[in-house]
């Protein structure tokens, strides 16, 4: 740290991304990346936008967001997009946290919350979940605080109903109630649709999973105009350019291209059912995912054993070094080619380890 860096910002503790190694190549399901490349349509319209970045982009992201708009059944002002969907979470924490706004999670959720939190100042509360990994709604009921919740949660990919979200919705209606529906695409249900019945509702998705963008940072959120407005406030108090042309441009394609979208997410499902039933035999166990990923422990190797021993063999996996994470691997759903070296992999080492 230098001398000269903030003292507001002294127990800042950045938020660790997953592995991103060149040492070799890896088989590599660690960060929930898809396998599928982008979309025809993405691609040609990216590559026609990167010829002409003399301009600045459109601060407006008027064709993405009249797209968004279109897909998702809301109106042009009830959309915002941002670099990734870690931007919009940030503008919410930036928009609708304070001191008498404290923010509240579960304890085991995404972690970049806290972070959030922290760098902006705001103090925040953890819920634990349960110990089968899911939510307690009770713990949400009538708090008054602005509350975030992954839907479906990471890293355990268990999600949960619409209808018990609605109760937490309408028991907090002066506080904002954010869904990150990050992995949503891979078999959970949308709050998207309550975001008219609820103005304290404020949807976040990304083109980062199931759309194949992770590397060129789209995100979105869906609410009402009212929230919106104030999240694009923030925008343009911080960055009007947030997203670049091409990003734009091969948004709008990913939209255009859903049949390709909808059919990688289905492949997705199917190798999520594949390895889950591969791991069981294998002596693991795991909460359901409609996400993807599989959040597994195993019943006689430690998850730091399992995730070293595997990196030694080529394929990476995410570990998380926390008290009650530290037995687990979250292991990203690629394709099935993938899905089968891991598996061969845990079978060599089940065997080296007997
Ligand atoms: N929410 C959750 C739950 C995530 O796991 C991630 C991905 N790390 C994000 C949001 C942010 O993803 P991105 O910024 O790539 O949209």
């Amino acid at each position: 740290m230098s001398r000269f860096f903030s003292a507001k910002f002294d127990k800042l503790v950045p938020y660790t991304p997953g592995e991103q190694p060149r040492d070799m190549k890896y088989v590599k399901l660690n960060t929930n990346e898809s396998p599928f490349p982008p979309s025809k349509t993405a691609i040609e319209n990216a590559l026609s936008a990167a010829k002409k970045t003399e301009l600045y982009s459109d601060p407006e992201c008027r064709a993405l967001r009249e797209k968004l708009a279109e897909y998702y059944g809301v109106d042009y002002e009830e959309t915002i997009v941002t670099n990734g969907s870690d931007e919009v979470l940030n503008f919410a924490f930036m928009a609708f946290c304070d001191k008498d706004h404290p923010a509240v999670f579960p304890d085991i959720t995404y972690g970049f919350y806290p972070v959030f939190a922290d760098l902006n100042g705001v103090p925040y509360e953890e819920i634990p979940l349960k110990d089968d990994f899911t939510i307690d709604v009770n713990d949400y009921i009538g708090i008054s605080k602005t509350i975030f919740i992954a839907n479906p949660n990471a890293p355990t990919g268990i999600s949960l109903p619409v209808g018990e979200i609605r109760k937490i919705i309408e028991s907090n209606p002066d506080n904002v109630v954010l869904i990150d529906e990050a992995y949503v695409d891979f078999g959970g249900e949308s709050c998207i649709p309550l975001v008219r019945e609820y103005d304290n509702l404020l949807v976040t998705q990304t083109f980062s999973k199931s759309r194949s963008m992770a590397g060129a940072r789209l995100g979105f959120g869906i609410g009402s105009k009212k929230l919106i407005a104030d999240l694009h406030t923030i925008r343009y108090s911080t960055n009007p350019y947030n997203v670049n042309s091409m990003t734009l441009a091969q948004g709008v394609g990913m939209l255009e291209d859903d049949e390709y979208v909808q059919n990688n997410c289905k492949t997705v499902i199917e190798n999520r059912a594949y390895t889950a039933s591969e791991l069981s035999k294998l002596g693991f166990t795991m909460p359901d995912s409609s996400a993807n990923f599989i959040f597994a422990k195993h019943n006689r190797v430690s998850g730091k054993d399992i995730y070293l021993k595997l990196k030694e063999k080529g394929v990476l996996v995410r570990h998380f070094d926390k008290p009650r994470l530290t037995d687990y691997n979250r292991i990203t759903i690629g394709s099935l080619e993938q899905m089968n070296i891991l598996i061969a992999k845990l079978n060599e080492i089940l065997e080296e380890t007997k």
